[in-house]
């Protein structure tokens, strides 16, 4: 049932000429602060604007009822998941709350999928996914916990690995872990001295909490900068929770101050636009919270994120989440 290197190999097949290829670029600033090569991998130029789309054609090549393809996500998974089978000409209906935001409904159909706004909750769409898995038989697509959503992540291990031989230390964004154990599989096959550190904000990081638990733990949401890393892993997590157990050298947690800094790095310094989910890796060595021991390589994963805080946040002005308040500070200041 685990993935492994050969299903990462069949993977990057499928997902050749799509979702393949990103460029992977030094950070001439982190590579100065770590005294080695620092370099990103840029899933932010993906056509969805994340990773995820790796994932998603992959599993969505693998369905073999014709009937379909549904999940609940209302982000980056949800638009991979639309546009892998608007790719494959196959239905996609997407679940989700009447609580979601109208842009995010626009941004899914525009890619071509069918939404179903149903209840003012999250599991109310995951119930309508299940029925629509009873009763329509589509075939319901895990964000991370799906053997080939973790084997088409794995594919960026694999292209890191292929470029950049030497790499010493990857450090990955964590969330549900479906990235994590795809990349740390494929790199910790091909090279088994890789280090591979997972990083995850300090409030709310699911994974974390299960893996000092032993067994997979609810924990409270709450709202963060790096909004693309929350979530729980699932109660019953068959697949990503043991694979980041057995495969991830360490999980670090990083500040929502580490990561607004980290956020403003980025931009002025590489001059890249993308969300506090992609930069827990250079919050993490910023911090130091990681300490970088050769050639290190991290993960910009995604781009999609609310432009209005995004433009507070590289002004330096004040972020309010759910009850607190990041302080504003302007860059080099
Ligand atoms: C989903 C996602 C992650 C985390 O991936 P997991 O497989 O859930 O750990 C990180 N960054 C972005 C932008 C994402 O969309």
């Amino acid at each position: 049932m685990r993935p492994v290197l050969a299903d990462v190999h069949a993977a990057a097949k499928v997902i050749a000429g799509v979702a393949d290829a990103t460029p992977l670029v030094p950070s001439p600033h982190m590579s100065a602060v770590c005294g080695h090569d620092f370099l990103l991998k840029l899933e932010n130029m993906q056509p969805i604007g994340a990773f995820k789309l790796r994932g998603a054609l992959n599993a969505v090549a693998g369905v073999r009822e014709a009937a379909g393809v549904t999940c609940c996500s209302t982000g980056n998974h949800g638009r991979g998941v639309a546009y892998a089978a608007r790719e494959r000409g196959i239905r996609a209906v997407i679940c989700m709350s009447e609580l979601v935001p109208q842009a995010k409904v626009d941004g899914i159909r525009a890619l071509g999928a069918e939404v179903c706004i149903i209840g003012r909750s999250q599991d109310d769409a995951q119930a309508e996914a299940e029925r629509l898995v009873r009763e329509e038989g589509l075939t319901e697509i895990s964000p991370f916990d799906d053997p080939l959503v973790i084997a088409g992540q794995g594919t960026i291990g694999l292209e890191i690995m292929a470029a950049r031989p030497d790499t010493e230390v990857l450090l990955v964004p964590l969330s549900g872990g479906g990235l994590a154990a795809g990349v740390a599989m494929a790199a910790k096959a091909i090279k088994p001295s890789i280090r591979v550190v997972g990083i995850s904000m300090d409030r709310g990081a699911a994974m974390h909490e299960s893996l000092r638990a032993g067994r997979p733990v609810e924990v409270e949401e709450v709202a963060s900068l790096a909004d693309s890393l929350g979530g729980g892993i699932g109660m019953q997590n068959r697949l990503s929770f043991p694979m980041c157990r057995d495969l991830l050298d360490e999980v670090v947690l990083v500040t929502e101050d580490d990561i607004y800094h980290a956020m403003q790095v980025l931009y002025y310094e590489d001059r890249i636009v993308a969300e506090g989910a992609c930069v827990v890796g250079l919050a993490a060595v910023l911090s130091g919270k990681v300490s970088v021991t050769g050639p290190a390589a991290t993960i910009i994963t995604g781009r999609n994120l609310d432009m209005e805080m995004f433009t507070r946040v590289i002004t330096g002005q004040d972020v309010k989440l759910g009850d607190m308040v990041i302080e504003g500070k302007r860059y080099g200041t």
